[in-house]
């Protein structure tokens, strides 16, 4: 079913887990991202980036993901993520996206603090959560020319007091597009924002986190988990794979299975990592 990033978010805290927000791309990646969801039985968050949206018009992804979500028996929120402008936002929000991010992040303070404000007023006139970015995760490739910069604590209080965001997106030390496993989070920011911000947290960047470390931060304030390499790398490597065992082979729907069903176990992986079985059992036991 369709929900709203409030819905799924909700409980996180207290729950001792977060809802992996993983990047799709068309209609592959996002069908076992919800067989996984399901599989789990638990929420889960399907997101378009800038990639997506200009690979594929809004108009066209936005009602697509929504049809999935609505099909599937799990909590499903469908997000804009890195919305760059009040347009981009709006025309996301008209297209059924559940829940939008307005990133300002590039911005300086005031100026991000200002649009940021405007775009929560639009969003929750249409009763749509929204995320902001406070600080700026950055690139981890350097010809982006986009290079972070570390939340202030403080900025990130007066932010989200000022701005009246639904989730919050901090720099901690992750980067987009990482390859690896290698990111070093710092933990005494991490504490000193959870102590001023009351709003969930959102990490960007989170395939580059070890194991451990998901596993931790489902355990603190963070209630959304943004994850795109790791999808688009079990995806990628297992075509490559399939390209390279099939050389004849040349049909779509038969050349995609495997990397679906990669896709499947890798979404399902992180979902553990974020304590997501968690969730399950308590559900399990509100239930009966
Ligand atoms: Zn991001």
């Amino acid at each position: 079913m369709l929900v709203k990033l409030n819905d799924v978010l909700q409980g996180t805290i207290a729950g001792g887990y977060a809802v992996p927000a993983f990047n799709v791309f068309g209609y592959e990646d996002a069908k076992s991202i919800i067989d996984a969801a399901e599989e789990m039985n638990a929420p889960v968050i399907i997101a378009t980036n800038k990639v997506a949206i200009s690979h594929m018009p809004i108009e066209i992804l936005g009602p697509l993901l929504v049809g999935i979500a609505e099909r599937a028996n799990v909590p499903v929120v469908v997000h804009l993520d890195h919305g760059k402008d009040y347009e981009t936002v709006a025309q996301a929000i008209r297209n059924g996206y559940s829940s939008v991010m307005y990133d300002g992040s590039s911005l300086p303070f005031e100026e991000n603090v200002a649009t940021t404000k405007e775009i929560v007023k639009l969003a929750h006139a249409f009763d749509i959560p929204i995320e902001a970015e406070i600080g700026s995760v950055g690139y981890s490739d350097p010809s982006l020319g986009i290079s972070g910069q570390l939340t202030d604590p403080s900025e990130a209080k007066e932010f989200a007091e000022r701005t009246g965001v639904d989730a919050l997106a901090v720099a901690v030390g992750t980067v987009h597009r990482m390859e690896n496993q290698s990111a070093e989070i710092q933990y005494d920011r991490i504490e000193e924002i959870q102590s001023l911000v009351k709003v969930p947290l959102v990490m960007h960047g989170s395939t580059g986190l070890p194991d451990e470390d998901l596993r931790r931060i489902a355990g603190m304030q963070f209630g959304k988990v943004n994850i795109g390499t790791a999808i688009r790398m079990s995806f990628g490597k297992t075509l490559r794979n399939e390209f390279n065992a099939k050389p004849q082979a040349f049909d779509r729907i038969e050349l995609f299975e495997k990397p679906m069903q990669a896709v499947k176990r890798e979404a399902i992986h992180k979902m553990k990592l974020l304590n997501l079985d968690k969730f399950k059992t308590e559900r399990y036991q509100l239930i009966n």
